[in-house]
Order: structure tokens, then sequence, then C-alpha cells
């Protein structure tokens, strides 16, 4: 079985518009602990079972689609059952779908004995995704371009966090939708998470966080204010929404302050977890 994490952005700017249709953006990306569990078994033929009854199971599943495209690129004639557990919240900014994907791609190039190199991988996994080679790598990278070039940021401490998720599901697409023309940036905020974390202080990161997608998301979706300020007020060092919302997180001093805080900000329709960041390797074995 392997766990599939959940990544948050600790900075995300988007740049502007390129003339391919895509945004070219700035992110600090950060994996943490919370996880979907997946279950790659051979078998003759592809199927796909998932906990989540709102999941697709065809085609419209990025696992059936990571499957597909692998198989027809190494030729492969195999199959595979593919169990999914989800826990991660669907279309909530943490790439739950791109995790399970890239898991998918490494899991089947063990079991049908490909042997690709994790570059290779990663080369048919950005096919998929702009977010999916992330998962292939280690915790915590600098992602700009379309989001796809990566360099690791190794080595820069572990920090506790608290997810809070208001229920409400975000189409990426949607929001990307609304950025008006026009829009530039320049990758400051990006530029300052960098440094701020290099210091390893909890404190110095929460004073980082930055997300410019923001301005966009909170007019659509009210609960982005009230969640970030429940959060400050239950004692987070600072919070911001990840990627293009809707969850937002804050950073806590240690792991026991994050669920001292995730216990105060426990509201009736909010969905809150406490995690830690991951290094090392994203796609882990259990
Ligand atoms: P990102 O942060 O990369 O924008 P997200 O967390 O906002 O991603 P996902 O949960 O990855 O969004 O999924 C968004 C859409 O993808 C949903 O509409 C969902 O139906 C579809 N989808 C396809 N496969 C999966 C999967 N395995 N898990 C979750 N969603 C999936």
């Amino acid at each position: 079985m392997l766990r599939t994490s959940a990544k948050v952005n600790l900075a995300l700017e988007v740049l502007g518009k390129r003339d391919d249709g895509y945004h070219e953006i700035a992110t600090v990306m950060q994996a943490v602990d919370l996880c979907d569990r997946l279950t790659v078994e051979t078998a003759d033929t592809l199927s796909l079972v998932v906990s989540n009854p709102a999941l697709p199971t065809d085609d419209g599943n990025l696992i059936v689609r990571a499957a597909a495209r692998l198989g027809e690129a190494a030729g492969a004639t195999k199959g595979a059952r593919i169990t999914l557990d989800k826990h991660i919240p669907v279309a909530a900014g943490l790439g739950g779908g791109s995790s399970d994907a890239a898991a998918t791609l490494w899991a089947l190039n063990r079991l049908w004995g490909l042997r690709w190199s994790r570059a290779r991988l990663a080369g048919l996994a950005v096919r998929l995704g702009m977010d999916v080679p992330f998962f292939l790598g280690t915790g915590r990278a600098l992602a700009t371009g379309r989001g796809e070039q990566l360099e690791p940021l190794p080595g820069a401490g572990a920090y506790a966090l608290v997810l809070v998720n208001p229920n409400v599901p975000l189409s990426t697409g949607e929001v990307y939708g609304r950025v008006p023309a026009g829009w530039t940036a320049e990758a400051r905020s990006t530029r300052r998470m960098v440094e701020a974390l290099r210091t390893r202080s909890a404190r110095t990161v929460a004073g980082a966080l930055a997300n410019n997608l923001e301005s966009i998301v909170e007019p659509m979706v009210p609960a982005i204010r009230h969640m970030k300020s429940a959060l400050l007020a239950a004692g987070a060092l600072g919070a911001v929404m990840s990627g293009s919302g809707p969850t937002v997180f804050g950073v806590a001093r240690s792991y026991d302050h994050a669920r001292q805080i995730r216990s105060r900000v426990n509201r009736a329709g909010w969905s809150c977890w406490a995690v830690r960041t991951v290094s090392g390797r994203v796609i882990r074995a259990v």
C-alpha cells in the first residue's frame, strides 16, 4: 500500500498569462502527511475501486488516465487492480488527484517491471497535470514556469500546520479563468519564502506565507476570510489559502500546538486536520 500526500503552497504567485493559455506561476510546494491510500495489485485488466462514491472510476479519474498513459507509452499489456482510499478533500487546492496520479505511475512502473527512471516518469506525469511531477520528488520544492519546473528545497526544517476546508469544492480552472487580463506580478513573495525556510523558524515562515489568488477567491468563497481569522484567533502564527483554494492552513509552533489550534477551530461545516510537513520522498510504501 502507498501513502499519497496532499500538498500546500507556502507561497503562490500568479505572475501573468502566457501565450499558450497557461499562467506563469512561482510557488513553494510543500507535501504534508494528510494522505490517500493506494493499493495496486496484479490483474489481467485495469480496474479502479474508490472509497469516495462522488469520484469517477473511469477515464475521468486521474488514476485511470495515469495508468492508461503509462501503459501506452511503455507498450505494457498488463492490467492492475487499483484501490483508492480517499482522505484528501477533492477540488480543495491540496493536489489530491495529482498525488494519486503520481503514485499510480510509481506503483505501475514497479508492478509492470518497466524500470523507468524518475525523470522519465516525470516527463509523462506533466502531461497529466502540472502538479503531478512534484509528487514524484521530495517533500518541498520551488516550482516555476507553469508549475512544472521544479527545484528541490531540501533540509529547511519541519513544520506543523493546521488545514481547514469549508467542504465547498472549487475548480482550479474556474479560479484561473477569473484572473483578469493583463494581470502581472513578480515572484517577490516566493523568493521571500525560500529565504524564510532557510531560517528554519516557524514564525519566520508564517510571516512569509503568501497567495495572490486569495484576492480572486475570497469574493467567491467568503469562508476563506472566516477560516483564516479563526486560525489566527486560535493561535496560528500565520494563515493563508493553499493553491486555488478553498482550503486554508495555519502554521503552528509544534505538532501539539497544531492539535490545540485544530480543536479550537473545529466548527460545524468545516473539516480540520493537524498535519506535519513531509521531507524526503513524497510517495511512501507502508
Ligand atoms: P490542485 O490543487 O492540483 O488544483 P485540487 O486539490 O484542487 O487540485 P483534486 O482533488 O486533485 O483538486 O481534483 C479536482 C478534480 O479532479 C475533481 O473534479 C475530481 O473529480 C477530479 N479527479 C480525478 N481523479 C481524481 C482523484 N483521484 N482524486 C481527486 N479528484 C480527482
